[in-house]
């Protein structure tokens, strides 16, 4: 479904433009799992809106939350602003979100996207990785690529369903009636995506910011500093976004397709 309409968005795209762009082959991802179905999107997002509001108190009770006006903030937002019409294509829900950036004083390497589009940074990933813009939207669209996917609605349908056991799975399987059996529990912070999940937000990431008209090949040299921080001990990103070694020579093989379309976005701004 959601591969179905993104090929028409390509579609839309290439003949929008009058540039040399010709029609882009679709990122190769798979749709999200069936039993991802079984988990209702509203609740993933509820929750995560939830979550998201307390991490914002708890930093501001600590003097964390960096200001609105800070000319950090403001940078993360201008790329915000650039990256997410482009994701709106990717997810029919995400036009719906109430998206939000916000960033955090902390030494830690960090930052992601939550379901439903809440977005955090930590001032350790900007200042220690020393991040340019292009490596920023990286990150950026790299998170929002997880939250488009449904990933943590994934993995929590995929952990409750190994909860429950195979008896059940047959009747959930055979009327989905049962899904307010499913209460989303547990804390979407510290979800741990799979290496697939990774490569996926990957490809969708490098695509999102090409079409915001950012330097995909950034999407390698962030994964470089990545690889060089973890030397004292791995930053807390790692733990929740597990690297495969080949990381970033599939990064590569994925810029063909993308420096067309980044080159064509740039060229339009
Ligand atoms: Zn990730």
């Amino acid at each position: 479904m959601k591969v179905a309409a993104h090929v028409a968005a390509l579609v839309l795209l290439a003949s929008a433009g009058a540039g040399p762009v010709q029609a882009q082959s679709p990122p190769a991802v798979a749709p999200p799992s069936r039993l991802t179905r079984l988990v209702p999107a509203e609740a993933v997002e509820g929750q995560a809106a939830k979550q998201f509001d307390q991490l914002k108190q708890a930093a501001a009770r600590k003097g964390a939350l960096v200001a609105p006006g800070d000319p950090r903030l403001r940078r993360l937002r201008t790329i915000s602003q650039r990256i997410i019409p482009q994701a709106l294509q990717f997810n029919a829900r995400a036009r719906q979100w109430q998206w939000e950036v916000v960033l955090i004083d902390s030494k830690e390497i960090n930052a992601f996207c939550m379901p439903g589009g809440k977005i955090a940074f930590y001032t350790g990933i900007l200042e220690r990785l020393r991040l340019d813009e292009n490596e920023i939207a990286a990150v950026m669209g790299h998170e929002i690529a997880h939250a488009l996917q449904e990933h943590a609605r994934e993995r929590i349908a995929k952990s409750q369903l190994t909860q429950l056991g195979a008896s059940l799975l047959g009747e959930l399987l055979g009327g989905g009636r049962y899904s307010d059996l499913f209460s989303v529990g547990g804390n979407l912070l510290t979800l741990r995506f799979s290496r697939d999940d990774e490569s996926e937000a990957d490809i969708v990431g490098l695509e999102l910011s090409a079409r915001a008209g950012f330097d995909p090949r950034a999407g390698v040299s962030l994964w470089r500093k990545m690889s060089a921080a973890s030397a004292g001990g791995p930053p807390q990103w790692l733990s929740t976004h597990p690297s495969g070694k080949n990381r970033i020579a599939e990064m590569q093989k994925h810029l063909p397709r993308v420096m067309p379309i980044y080159r064509q976005a740039s060229g339009r701004g």
